[in-house]
């Protein structure tokens, strides 16, 4: 078998940000499912090191591809994961226009290649697009609270657009699409210097430095471990709903108490300092996980302090 294999007990799995935090673990789930990957990148926010391991892997390959272009792969494709973006509040403040490109330019791309071949469609969507939600805990029915022309617009929008992208393609072509709505997710393979609350924190609590809080961290967050997210967005690709579904762990914390949690779990002695709060930062933000309890089977299972120690392993050689 190799990476151009025909449509069989093999199916053909292609993901945009395979080199990504979340697309590379997606890639080793797909690959663990007997799927040949192949993984589309234009390595902006995503990293060759995520992926290292898998070079050899006849059932693997990498194309180095901007998904804002024309998208073409030869031969047939089974499931296209749209997981493409920058994702963390730096990269998408300092990267807007790209992040604009990607979830609208870039969804219409793999859209079309979707209805092209004939592949289902899972959609990399996000809590943020519930914004600075007004309700808590968050259900797929809340329409959201979004700034459209703050700074974190360019992500909050772009995601809303495609998601609006995907189901105007279901209505009207029949493309078999499946929206995930992504809550914070933390692992090994994000970026020490994402500027994403658990990189920081972690980084900073294991060199000693104080921990930064953003305003008085009382903002809450609710975190999940990246196997149980790659888990339930497995179980979206392979079942028969189209979603919107909520893919998160239920269990929030103050960014102060988290901060406190990585204190306990590095066993570093760093204080905690407060600086200013970002334009548009929600408030709170917990998922409503009913619905993919009753259609997918799914609930998240690993702990904070398990996922945390192995998030910390992976760190500690590299700040
Ligand atoms: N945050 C913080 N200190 C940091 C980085 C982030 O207090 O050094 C806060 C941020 O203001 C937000 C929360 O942590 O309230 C989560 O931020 P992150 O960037 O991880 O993701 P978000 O959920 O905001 O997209």
């Amino acid at each position: 078998m190799t990476a151009s294999s025909s449509r069989s007990s093999h199916p053909v799995s292609l993901v945009t940000g395979g080199a990504g935090f979340l697309g590379s673990h997606l890639c080793d789930r797909l690959l663990a499912e007997g799927h040949v990957v192949v993984a589309l990148d234009n390595l902006v926010t995503g990293n060759i090191e995520n992926i290292a391991h898998l070079a050899g892997n006849d059932c693997f390959r990498f194309i180095h591809q901007d998904v804002t272009e024309y998208l073409f792969y030869p031969g047939p494709v089974d499931f296209i994961f749209h997981f493409a973006s920058p994702a963390s509040p730096i990269d998408y403040l300092e990267l807007p226009i790209q992040t604009l490109k990607v979830g609208s330019l870039g969804t219409h791309k793999a859209l079309g290649l979707a209805r092209a071949k004939n592949s289902r469609f899972i959609l990399a969507s996000t809590s943020e697009v519930y914004g600075d939600p007004l309700i808590h805990p968050q259900t797929e029915n809340y329409w959201g609270n979004v700034n459209p022309i703050g700074p974190r617009g360019v992500y909050d929008e772009a995601k809303r657009f495609a998601e609006a992208m995907a189901f105007a393609y279901h209505r009207t072509h029949g493309v078999d699409v499946k929206v995930v709505r992504i809550f914070n997710t933390y692992g090994p393979r994000m970026r020490l210097r994402d500027g994403r609350v658990v990189p920081a924190f972690i980084g900073q609590a294991l060199r000693g430095e104080p921990l930064t809080v953003f305003g008085n961290g009382a903002q809450t967050r609710s975190f999940c471990y990246v196997s149980d997210l790659i888990d339930g967005i497995y179980r979206l690709a392979v079942s028969p709903h189209h979603g919107p579904v909520n893919i998160g762990n239920p269990t929030e914390l103050t960014v102060r108490q988290f901060a406190q949690e990585i204190l306990r779990a590095t066993g570093s002695r760093s204080a905690i300092v407060e600086k200013p709060l970002p334009v548009d930062d929600p408030k709170q933000r917990r998922p409503d996980i009913r619905l993919a309890g009753e259609l997918l089977g799914w609930q998240p299972r690993v702990p904070l302090a398990e996922g945390l120690a192995k998030t910390i392993a992976f760190f500690k050689d590299k700040v």
